[in-house]
């Protein structure tokens, strides 16, 4: 094979020689019902429960991001129910700004995710060499990211971790909305499962207040991003956690003045403590941040480390 898909190179001495060993012998892994043989590339993450890596069909050179997750992290049912629950929900879903689902096997070591590879990795990692976007640059975002949440809404699923690192950026600027570690299929108010689970980033209030989690609910999470994207740092941040939870319970946040009215307007209609009060998703792609502001075709990959010059 090619040069940039040779083993890495020798670990380093300072590691042991059975971890060395180790991480040698699992350079290519091989789905033993295909036969297909798999050359593990470059560590693109680590995760709660997995380890993400670049790896390539030897076959045909195609590559994917692939998450392993180790069968020591899954030993309990209820632990391999959530994978288990996570493959199937992700399998079923085809859209374009849906992270694409490939396949998954295991062996007795891992079980291997395949999934589209998304080069430039997420919004976390542009928001973090950036700061702040500018509006073009967060319609042209959001309405790839409603575009994803309003087809799994229509599907009755709820994502309920929409984060900055969940939304994945591939090598052509495309946004895929990805992790499907925590959503659920959508429940009627009763059924509604009560307990928060994990630890979600923009928790909405009626979630912290134990009335569930609806759609409105990943609608607030979409607020937060945008205030995020916009201001540089989430809305409710405080050193202590349970003074967030209060700030978001009683919806106290500021907004900048650096803001545009109409960026300040959606923000404020999104984040609103009754989730019957709140903007739906198509009230948010009708609101004049989006109807009166111009947003790009195509983002340039400069975007991701520099402001674009941007002309409407
Ligand atoms: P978690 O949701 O616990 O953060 P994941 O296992 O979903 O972890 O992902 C771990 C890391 O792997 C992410 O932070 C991201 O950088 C990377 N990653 C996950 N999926 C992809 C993908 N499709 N393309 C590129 N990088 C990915």
């Amino acid at each position: 094979f090619k040069p940039s898909q040779a083993p890495q190179p020798p670990a380093k001495p300072n590691r042991s020689k059975s971890e060395h060993v180790k991480t040698e012998l699992a350079q290519v892994v091989v789905d033993a019902k295909t036969g297909r043989s798999y050359c593990k590339g470059k560590l693109l993450g680590k995760g709660g429960f997995a380890r993400c890596y670049e790896m390539t069909d030897l076959a045909n050179n195609k590559m994917y991001a692939v998450k392993v997750i180790p069968q020591s992290r899954v030993s309990k049912p209820h632990q391999r129910e959530k994978i288990i629950n996570e493959i199937e929900l992700h399998k079923s879903l085809q859209h374009k700004h849906v992270v694409k689902f490939s396949h998954h096997f295991e062996d007795q070591d891992n079980i291997y995710i395949f999934l589209e590879l998304c080069s430039r990795k997420s919004l976390a990692h542009i928001w973090k060499a950036r700061h702040t976007l500018t509006d073009p640059e967060v319609r042209y975002y959001l309405k790839q990211i409603i575009s994803a949440l309003k087809y799994l809404h229509n599907k009755g699923i709820l994502h309920r971790d929409l984060k900055l690192g969940n939304f994945f950026v591939n090598e052509n600027m495309d946004l895929r909305l990805g992790d499907f570690g925590l959503a659920a299929k959508l429940e009627t108010f009763e059924q509604r499962k009560k307990t928060i689970c994990g630890t979600p980033n923009y928790l909405a209030p009626e979630v912290l207040n134990r009335r569930g989690h609806g759609t409105e609910s990943d609608v607030w999470s979409l607020g937060c991003v945008m205030y995020t994207l916009l201001c540089g740092n989430p809305p409710f941040e405080t050193l202590d956690l349970k003074e967030t939870y209060k700030c978001i319970k009683e919806v106290r946040y500021s907004l900048p003045q650096s803001l545009t009215p109409s960026a300040q307007k959606l923000i404020s209609a999104v984040l609103q403590k009754d989730p019957s009060e709140r903007l739906t998703l198509d009230q948010i792609l009708a609101h004049e941040y989006f109807t009166k502001g111009f947003t790009p075709e195509k983002l340039p990959p400069s975007s991701c480390v520099m402001m674009p010059e941007l002309n409407p």
